[in-house]
């Protein structure tokens, strides 16, 4: 069985190393991937998404280019100024609300993520559910006029409710993304209006196919991020931004940079803020390089066995 053990380059989403399966099949290679503290159930779509692509393909795209953005984790001023200087992107995630970090620290990193932008950048920064609604109001305020203007903000709060109340109160659009994957009823976001833009991650949502069916549901204009995937998982993400009826934003798919390595050569980074559509998912001719150890070989081959006895 192909597990990987991949070390991150920093902290991200409390994570220092990600790990997963990659399956292989008639269509190509599929990845595996739910975190750690995912059961079985919250696992199966991710299952559902990495059997898409090996045994049966995507979509057809209707464009071949995908413009991403670079993403700035918890790191200092200067660290995010070299980052995204040398990301080449034009549009920056960034993290703020991180219990490491204060409200003075996010405005000053996304000060200097501005200054790295220039004008002519976008920044949009994600609470992952951080705030209240008042901090949050407060807070989007405060970040905007440090960002010299957000592109938008994404999932401030936790529930729609509170979604829609921080939207009714800033100027700056929302963006769900929690809500999207955890909604049993993704439409509910729309109609609650509380969110601008949808955020669609295609492991979470279970395959390409299945979040183009949510993408048409919400009605809103859609984001595609990915989950720190290798390029195998990319790939998925880049095949549903490719196929997407129309696509207003940059992607969040530039994460191979928030890893060490990747199990592919012929990895997914972006050249110039732009990735490819590829039809299927790059070979992972790396992956003997990054098995772990027997006991997370026999953890996966286990957790691979349950989400697929379901
Ligand atoms: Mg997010």
């Amino acid at each position: 069985m192909d597990v990987y053990s991949l070390r991150m380059r920093t902290r991200f989403r409390g994570i220092t190393v990600r790990e997963g399966v990659l399956l292989h099949g008639p269509a190509g290679w599929g990845e595996f991937c739910p975190f750690t503290e995912y059961d079985d159930a919250e696992s199966a779509p991710w299952l559902a998404s990495a059997v898409e692509a090996s045994e049966v393909g995507w979509p057809s795209p209707v464009r071949d280019r995908i413009e991403v953005n670079t993403t700035v984790p918890v790191v200092s001023p200067d660290e995010a100024y070299r980052m995204v200087a040398a990301s080449g992107c034009r549009t920056a995630k960034v993290k703020v609300a991180d219990p490491r970090s204060s409200l003075v620290d996010d405005c000053e990193r996304v000060a200097a993520v501005r200054d790295a932008l220039g004008p002519s950048g976008a920044i949009r920064v994600d609470a992952n559910m951080a705030w209240e609604v008042d901090p949050a109001v407060d807070a989007i305020r405060v970040l905007d006029k440090a960002a010299d203007g957000l592109e938008y903000v994404e999932q401030p709060c936790v529930s729609i409710e509170e979604l829609a109340a921080v939207r009714r109160r800033v100027d700056v659009r929302i963006a769900a993304d929690e809500s999207i994957r955890r909604a049993e009823d993704p439409l509910k976001v729309a109609v609650a209006g509380a969110a601008d833009i949808a955020v669609l991650k295609v492991a979470p949502l279970g395959g390409v196919r299945r979040a183009l069916e949510v993408a048409e549901a919400c009605g809103l204009p859609c984001v595609v991020s990915s989950a720190v995937e290798t390029s195998v998982g990319l790939a998925a993400g880049l095949a549903l931004a490719g196929a997407l009826p129309s696509l207003e934003f940059a992607c969040g798919l530039g994460t191979m940079s928030l890893l060490e390595n990747d199990v592919c050569s012929a990895s997914l980074s972006p050249v110039d803020g732009q990735l490819p559509v590829p039809r299927s998912a790059p070979e992972p001719d790396l992956r003997d390089r990054f098995r772990p150890d027997e006991d997370t070989l026999t953890r996966w081959a286990a957790r691979l066995a349950r989400v697929r006895s379901r």
